[in-house]
């Protein structure tokens, strides 16, 4: 029976590396906002850090979530139809004056980024912002209409952000405000008169995007939907079923060959039974 428990224990050990693994790989680098505890050293590099940043008057993280927004509701679309964003479209990536910066993020570990410039390393995303912001603030195109943080209303960065965010604060004239931007958007990034991709990818945008600017609630963003997020869980089962058949399978191997030896040993006991019998 020995055999067994130390297979039993294999058994759960892969299953806990396995929901380790997938711990690791649903950390920053997939979803970039995980938030961590901070030492008095921490404390202290951004302090010194924050001293001699440039005033930015664009927020990093407002960008970053309204590029989040496009990379899921619109890239896909977008590549679907194989179509390429004009240099006029705010949403074409040389209109984001962090994505230089962002593309040199190097996510080693949960406690490990790299600036992609000069090499040094960072314990948070907070902190490698904070270098960005400090030593290479000279890459930043700081000129007119570079801001994707302005972005944010008229693309719902905020509900992305957060699936409670409330519809009963509706303010009729922001939404207005939005709307009007959003369609902007849409008109410059996919002209009509620019053919039938251009004009799909108009409808889509309005529906994902504009729509939802009312304070009737009736509208919803993001409606034709986002990335395929099933694929992530499906490829995680699809390994999870990988790596314990075989160890299901030597179980069983084991366990059956745990009963031949016990029913042999039985059938040793009782045949000498047998034979004690009669003397
Ligand atoms: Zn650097």
């Amino acid at each position: 029976m020995k055999k067994v428990t130390v297979i039993a224990s294999i058994f759960l050990f892969s299953i806990l590396r396995f929901q380790e693994l997938l711990h690791v790989s649903s950390s920053p680098h997939f979803y970039g906002n995980q938030v961590h505890e901070e030492s008095s050293g921490g404390k202290r590099n951004l302090k010194q850090e924050q001293e001699n940043a440039p005033e930015v008057r664009c927020s990093r993280d407002r960008s970053r979530a309204v590029w989040k927004v496009i990379d899921e509701y619109l890239t896909p679309f977008v590549e679907k139809e194989n179509y390429e964003l004009s240099k006029k479209c705010r949403l074409h990536p040389e209109n984001d004056m962090f994505r230089d910066q962002e593309e040199h993020k190097i996510y080693l570990d949960r406690n490990e980024w790299r600036c992609g410039y000069c090499k040094k390393s960072f314990r948070e995303e907070k902190f490698i912002d904070l270098h960005f912001d400090k030593r290479h603030y000279n890459l930043l195109d700081l000129s007119h209409g570079k801001c994707l943080a302005d972005l944010c209303g008229a693309l719902h960065c905020d509900a992305a952000k957060n699936s409670k965010f409330s519809r009963s604060k509706c303010n009729p004239a922001a939404a207005a405000r939005n709307r009007h931007l959003c369609e902007s958007l849409a008109d410059s990034c996919f002209p009509i008169s620019e053919g039938p991709s251009a004009s799909r990818l108009h409808e889509v945008f309005l529906h994902q995007f504009c729509e939802a600017h009312s304070c009737s609630g009736k509208h919803k963003p993001f409606s034709r939907g986002g990335k395929d997020q099933g694929s992530f869980f499906r490829l995680a089962v699809g390994a999870l079923v990988l790596v314990l058949l075989p160890v299901f399978y030597l179980f069983l191997y084991l366990i059956q060959s745990d009963m031949k030896g016990r029913t042999q040993e039985l059938r040793r006991i009782s045949k000498a039974g047998w034979k004690a019998k009669p003397a």
